[in-house]
């Protein structure tokens, strides 16, 4: 499996396209994985701004 991060939103998707902000730079440099289950209480989501729960990158360069 070939796994991007999106280089708008950190999420981790698999396609060319990020499947929740439809930016078409996802980049395969990406470092730190972080699963988030409850973005409501996860004081990650609210630094990295995540809303929506899901796999997402720390890191994009
Ligand atoms: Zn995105």
């Amino acid at each position: 499996m070939n796994e991007k991060a999106c280089s708008t939103c950190h999420l981790i998707a698999t396609g060319n396209v990020c499947p929740k902000c439809k930016t078409p730079t996802l980049s395969d440099d990406f470092s730190g994985l972080v699963i988030i289950f409850n973005p409501e209480s996860s004081a990650i989501a609210k630094v990295m701004n995540i809303k929506e729960k899901g796999h997402y990158a720390l890191k994009v360069r």
